[in-house]
């Protein structure tokens, strides 16, 4: 899958980083696409922005046709630095919208549904046609992107994550809110982990980073050193030296 963006300095790969919600995939993705110069795509945000549309229009989980022609509806848009971090539905930007907590109940339950999955396969393999991209989701290493030059599974605990996602929205880490945070979480874990088609696990080759009681610059540090480390070896296997 390795392809050369100029044949005799850097090698440029394809990087599937998968994790549990609020493990850091897309901000630390994202932070660490704009060091390398990569391009970067959160996955999730085709869920989220399927799901908040499904609810809008008072479409159920088994409405399978009409749910996926949804994805018609649906667009990534990139921004300045090519990182695909922002979601139009019916031309409008709605990436605020479904990163609230409405689709954070309902996204895992969408997510399920085989048809809905399948429908949104071609659109994220189509990311991977050139290489120097981070896509980050949960069956990115497993299903969608297999011969990925590198897999990343980032793992946090489940308590690390609910209070980096309460310090994010600004909540005391005590209190009620934050505890429904780390519920909804495990909910959420236990949907995307459990489901029969593309459940949330490890690829068998990914580099599983442990992420608890880093800042957030450690892990996109690990996270940039790793990939470095693949650029050198995909070189290598190329045969090529040279500039890193
Ligand atoms: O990554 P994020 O938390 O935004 O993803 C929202 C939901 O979308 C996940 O909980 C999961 O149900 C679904 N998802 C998925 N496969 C992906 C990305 C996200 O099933 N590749």
């Amino acid at each position: 899958m390795t392809k050369h963006s100029r044949p005799t300095t850097r090698v440029r790969i394809v990087v599937a980083v998968d994790g549990p919600s609020s493990s850091g995939k897309s901000s630390v993705g994202a932070e660490a696409a704009r060091r390398l110069g990569y391009r970067f795509c959160d996955t999730g945000l085709l869920y989220r922005a399927v799901s908040w549309l499904a609810m809008e229009r008072g479409i159920a989980h088994d409405q399978t046709a009409a749910l996926v022609r949804l994805v018609d509806d649906v667009k990534l848009v990139a921004d300045a630095r090519g990182r695909l971090r922002h979601v139009e539905a019916s031309g409008r930007d709605v990436t605020a919208e479904v990163r609230g907590p409405a689709v954070d109940r309902a996204v895992s339950d969408y997510s399920k549904v085989p048809e809905l999955r399948a429908a949104l396969v071609p659109l994220q393999r189509a990311l991977a046609d050139e290489a120097g991209i981070i896509v980050a989701g949960r069956d990115i290493g497993t299903v969608i992107l297999p011969d990925a030059d590198l897999k990343i599974y980032l793992f946090a605990s489940p308590e690390e994550r609910a209070r980096r996602r309460a310090a994010q929205r600004r909540l005391s880490a005590n209190g009620t809110q934050a505890r429904g945070i780390l519920e909804d979480m495990l909910r959420r874990d236990a949907i995307d982990s459990g489901r029969q088609t593309a459940p949330l696990r490890a690829a068998e080759d990914a580099i599983v980073l442990t992420t608890d009681g880093n800042t957030f610059q450690q892990t996109v540090s690990q996270v940039v050193r790793t990939i470095r480390q693949a650029e050198k070896r995909a070189r290598a296997a190329n045969g090529e030296t040279g500039a890193p």
